[in-house]
C-alpha cells in the first residue's frame, strides 16, 4: 500500500509515472534494455532528452534565447556555479529569506563580494521582506533569490525590483507549480527532487547572453554553463535515468492541463490546509499569511511533546514525513504537484481528530 508522503524532498511523484517506468524497466520502447542501461549517445536516449527539453519549453513557455541544461550536483552546486559564471564584476546582491538562500549567499562569498540587500532572519524567516526598492549596488552582476523557501514555507508572490540587474532564482521547491514569466529571469534553476523527478538532476534555464567563456579563473570545466550549453547537456554522461523520469513528469503535467491547471490544483490543496490551520485552536501556521507557500506548509502546536506525538500518530495512520526540518522542529507538510487532493483532505481530517483528542 502507498502512503501519503509529505516529504520535502525527495518527494512524492505521480503514481502514473512510476507505473509507466515500471512497465518500461526491462525493455524501453522495443530497445530490449532499460533506460538505465543505454548509451547516452544512443538514438533512443537522444529522443528522450530532446523530448523532455521540448516539453519543458512548452510548459514554461521558454523563449528561444534561453538554454535548458540538465546537470548534476544538485541545487547546492549551483550556489558556486552561479557566481563562477556570472560574477564579472565580482559583486552580487543576495536576498536572504531562508537557509537555502543563506547557503547560496555564503558560498558566493568565496568568489566575490556577496551583499545581503535584504533579509528576514530577524523573524526566523517567517516572511518575505519588501523588495520593491532595495539598495542594489550599481555594479552588481545579478540579484539572487530563493523563490520558495522549502524549510520555512514562504514564497515570493512578487519578484524583487532588481533595478535592471539580472535576476537569478533557485526554484527547487516551486518548479512547475504555477506559470512563470521566464523573461523576467536571467537564470532559473532547481534540483528536481522536490517537484519534478528523482534526485540527481538539476535543471538550469539560462538566457544565452549570460553564457560566456569569461568565467572566474579556476572554474572547473564541469561548472561552466558554456560547456554544457555547447554540448546540449551531453558533455559527459548526464543523469540519464533521472532525465527520463523528469520527461515523464512533464508529459503528466501537460496532460493535467499545464501550469495554469497545476496552480489551480495547488491553490485548492493549500487552501484546505491553511483554512483549517487558521481556525484550529491547537495547530497554527508559522509564516505570515501573505507570504505563504503553496508547496511547503510548516505548522506547530507550540508544545514539542505534542508535536512529536502528532508526528508519530500521523505516521502510524499512513501520513509520512510530517516532521519539520531538523533546524526548526514542529511539522511541515510538503504538498507538491503530485500530492493528490485526497491526501490533504485526509490529513486535515486526521488533524481534526487529533485536535479533539488532545484539546
Ligand atoms: C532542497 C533544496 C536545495 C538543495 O538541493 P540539493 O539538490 O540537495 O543540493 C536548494 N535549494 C532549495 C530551495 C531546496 O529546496
Amino acid at each position: 500500500m502507498r502512503v501519503y508522503n509529505f516529504s520535502a524532498g525527495p518527494a512524492v511523484l505521480p503514481e502514473e509515472v512510476l507505473k509507466e517506468a515500471a512497465e518500461e524497466m526491462l525493455d524501453y520502447n522495443g530497445t530490449g534494455m532499460s533506460v538505465m542501461e543505454m548509451s547516452h549517445r544512443s538514438k533512443a536516449f537522444e529522443e528522450i532528452i530532446n523530448t523532455a527539453e521540448q516539453d519543458l519549453r512548452d510548459l514554461m513557455n521558454i523563449p528561444d534565447n534561453y538554454k535548458v541544461l540538465f546537470l548534476q550536483g544538485g541545487a547546492s552546486q549551483q550556489f558556486a556555479a552561479v557566481p563562477m559564471n556570472l560574477m564579472k564584476n565580482k559583486k552580487a546582491a543576495y536576498i536572504v529569506t531562508g537557509q537555502w538562500a543563506k547557503k547560496a549567499y555564503q558560498e558566493a562569498q568565496n568568489y566575490g563580494e556577496a551583499v545581503a540587500v535584504a533579509s528576514s532572519a530577524d523573524k526566523t524567516f517567517s516572511y518575505i521582506p519588501d523588495c520593491s526598492d532595495l539598495d542594489i549596488p550599481e555594479d552588481a552582476d545579478y540579484v539572487y533569490i530563493c523563490e520558495n523557501n522549502t524549510i520555512y514555507g514562504t514564497k515570493f508572490k512578487e519578484l524583487p525590483n532588481t533595478k535592471g540587474k539580472t535576476l537569478v532564482a533557485d526554484v527547487s521547491s516551486c518548479f512547475l507549480s504555477e506559470p512563470v514569466d521566464v523573461t523576467k529571469y536571467g537564470v532559473i534553476y532547481g534540483g528536481v527532487q522536490k517537484n519534478i523527478g528523482p534526485a540527481g538532476v538539476v535543471i538550469v534555464i539560462i538566457r544565452e547572453d549570460l553564457i560566456t567563456e569569461d568565467t572566474l579563473p579556476g572554474t572547473p570545466t564541469m561548472l561552466k554553463y558554456k560547456i554544457h550549453a555547447d554540448n546540449k547537456s551531453l558533455y559527459n554522461t548526464p543523469p540519464a535515468y533521472g532525465i527520463y523520469i523528469c520527461g515523464k513528469v512533464f508529459k503528466w503535467i501537460k496532460k493535467m492541463g499545464g501550469l495554469e491547471a497545476m496552480k489551480a490544483h495547488n491553490e485548492k490543496k493549500a487552501k484546505i490546509l491553511y483554512d483549517y490551520l487558521d481556525q484550529s485552536k491547537l495547530f497554527k501556521g508559522t509564516v505570515e499569511a501573505k507570504d505563504r507557500s503553496l508547496m511547503n506548509v510548516p505548522f506547530i502546536t507550540g508544545n514539542d511533546e505534542l508535536d512529536a506525538k502528532f508526528v508519530k500518530e500521523a505516521k502510524a495512520a499512513g501520513f509520512e514525513n510530517l516532521k519539520g526540518h531538523r533546524s526548526v522542529g514542529g511539522m511541515r507538510a510538503s504538498i507538491y504537484n503530485a500530492m493528490p487532493i485526497e491526501g490533504v483532505e485526509k490529513l486535515v481530517e486526521f488533524m481534526k481528530k487529533f485536535e479533539e483528542e488532545n484539546a
